[in-house]
């Protein structure tokens, strides 16, 4: 039986992206070969990568001007690409979280970083709110879902300077403006595809401005020019965000997601409101649609385990929630179905009972 899959990431994906990537690796295309084992310059896979660059672009709605990469290295590699590419002397972050925490301490290494504010003091239970942003500050980056603690920022802001999102946990979960933004980039591994590949966009007016020498790999305009095809591409995890692109967009694309999203957070947070048992942990206005964060209410600490378990037994997996928060996170993606968020509730309600 297929488990209810909570995990963080890497994590579910539509059974529709297994089952074509399954068929793909067995014969590609009616090549006579494995997508694992063609070159990536056949005519079939070029028009695996120029088909999921082009949906990729109409189901953000990417307006003229924008560019759409695939890379390796993962997100992380971005927090060093991003400031080599589009710093000169001064970039700002906003602190939500170990992932925007980890960018920042990159972007050091290019020159001066404006931590404009910070809810570390709290476990980055809440997203700041009342900040400056430094107007001679080459750009501003923020990360909008903080997938470890449950907070999500799910309005477009408005900066005055070029704004930078990683998107790696809430890409295509709702519909974005994404003219507002100069770069958002993120791993594939939570929305998308399996773990392997890197989408970035970016608005092409941004490169070519730093001075700096940047090497090859690392510089932008490389993956631009050769559109993702520089090098070798991680061949299978695009394919198979070609195929959750196709599932998305037979969905009704990311504003139907986005209804069903917000229907299926409701479910669980309003359960973990009315569960005496339980409490959510972050500020109720920030949170997020993908990582749902929740702990034993007070008196009920010493059931954590028996509840994981509880919930094991009934095929819920991927509830612990990240070592640096305890209890439990429920990471509710695209793919996760309605009813396994019936389940997790149903697994609360029956927990209530049993502990009664
Ligand atoms: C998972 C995650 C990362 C790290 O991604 P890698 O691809 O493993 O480098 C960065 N930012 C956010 C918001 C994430 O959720």
């Amino acid at each position: 039986m297929k488990k209810h899959n909570f995990y963080a990431g890497p994590s579910i994906l539509p059974q529709f992206t297994i089952d074509e990537t399954i068929k793909a690796i067995q014969e590609f295309a009616g090549s006579g070969l494995s997508l694992m084992e063609i070159s990536h310059r056949s005519k079939e896979f070029v028009a695996v990568m120029d088909e999921a660059t082009a949906l990729f672009k109409e189901l953000l709605n990417i307006p003229e001007g924008y560019s759409v990469i695939f890379l390796g290295g993962g997100a992380s590699l971005q927090f060093a690409m991003l400031p080599y590419n589009l710093m000169k002397s001064k970039a700002a972050y906003l602190n939500t979280g170990e992932w925007a925490s980890k960018a920042l301490k990159e972007a050091k290494n290019f020159g001066e970083v404006v931590e404009v504010a910070s809810s570390k003091d709290k476990t980055f239970n809440y997203i700041p709110k009342d900040y400056k942003v430094p107007q001679d500050a080459d750009y501003f980056h923020i990360t909008t879902n903080n997938t470890i603690y449950g907070t999500e920022i799910r309005k477009d802001l408005e900066v005055g300077i070029p704004l930078v999102a990683d998107m790696s946990s809430d890409i295509f979960s709702r519909p974005i403006n994404v003219s507002k933004y100069a770069l958002i980039y993120g791993g594939a591994q939570k929305n998308l595809a399996p773990a392997g590949v890197t989408f970035v966009i970016i608005r092409n007016d941004m490169l070519g401005k730093t001075g700096r020498t940047i090497p090859t790999m690392l510089n932008y305009q490389t993956h631009i020019d050769k559109e993702s095809m520089f090098n070798t591409p991680p061949v299978v995890p695009v394919f198979a965000a070609l195929q959750t692109l196709k599932w998305l967009k037979a969905q009704g694309g990311v504003a139907a997601m986005e209804k069903i999203n917000i229907r299926k957070a409701n479910l669980l947070y309003d359960e973990i409101d009315r569960n005496p048992m339980f409490k959510g942990t972050v500020a109720k206005e920030d949170r997020s649609l993908m990582n749902i964060c929740f702990v034993m209410n007070e008196g009920f600490e010493a059931h954590e385990k028996d509840f994981l378990t509880f919930a094991s037994e009934r095929g819920l997996v991927g509830l612990k929630g990240h070592r640096s928060v305890g209890g439990f996170r429920a990471s509710t993606y695209n793919a996760l179905p309605e009813e396994s968020v019936k389940a997790l509730v149903n697994a609360m309600q029956e927990f209530e009972k049993t502990k009664a």
